[in-house]
């Protein structure tokens, strides 16, 4: 995963919650998520943002994301009751043949999509406003975000710590900015750890 800062818009002006959202905005490309990942942050409702067409771009030989518990690991699948050992490469590079041959059968990129996987790598050029960004950022960088999108979410915190230490230093989950945990029983349970944490990060 690649995270850049590619534009950002901070007025010389004293900064309060309202200057956040009206004049405070930050644009980021991040090259290397997957689709599981993407479809997470386009959840995010007041931003902008534009993605790599997957009916326009070839997806042949795709990239994927690999997930960390599945790296180096012998896959098994029942497939017609027959047990066949592959490797999560193996079943992406099955896929991506697959991709192929409904392309070589001149079936459009926008229908031979349908058979890809959610690991598919993907770009995605995306705004947000000052505001949005640290309420993206309390839920994604929180321990209880899904592995990728708060890979991505402490990327951009480290980003705009270095370019807005005054507001950013003080952002990250909310435990973390208000030493209340709102996750009730699904808390991680590792509040001091998780404060120190973004303390020193
Ligand atoms: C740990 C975690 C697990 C999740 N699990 C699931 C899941 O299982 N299923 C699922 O569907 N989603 C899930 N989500 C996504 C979640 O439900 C939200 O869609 C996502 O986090 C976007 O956040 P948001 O709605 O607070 O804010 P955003 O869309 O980022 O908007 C920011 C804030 O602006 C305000 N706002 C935005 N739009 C409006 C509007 N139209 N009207 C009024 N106020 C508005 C709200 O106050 C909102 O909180 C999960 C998110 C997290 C962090």
């Amino acid at each position: 995963m690649k995270v850049i800062l590619i534009s950002k818009n901070i007025p010389e002006i004293d900064i309060d919650t309202s200057e956040l959202e009206k004049h405070i905005a930050f644009t980021f490309l991040v090259d290397g998520i997957s689709r599981a990942c993407s479809h997470q942050l386009v959840r995010h409702r007041l931003a902008s943002y534009s993605q790599q067409s997957q009916r326009y771009v070839s997806m042949k030989n795709f990239p994927y994301v690999t997930p960390p518990s599945i790296e180096n690991k012998n896959i098994s699948f029942t497939v017609n009751k027959e047990k066949v050992s592959l490797t999560y490469n193996e079943f992406m590079n099955l896929i991506g043949e697959a991709y192929g041959s409904l392309i070589e059968q001149n079936i459009p990129k926008e229908d031979a999509r349908f058979i890809l996987p959610n690991s598919c790598a993907t770009r995605v050029v995306f705004t947000m406003n000052g505001k949005e960004l640290i309420h993206f950022l309390k839920l994604r960088t929180c321990n209880r975000a899904q592995w990728e999108i708060r890979e991505m979410a402490l990327e951009i915190l480290k980003i705009v710590r270095e370019v807005l230490p005054e507001i950013f230093k003080k952002i990250g989950p909310e435990c973390f900015t208000t030493g209340i945990c709102p996750e009730g029983e699904k808390t991680c349970g590792k509040k001091e750890e998780v404060i120190n944490f973004f303390k020193s990060f």
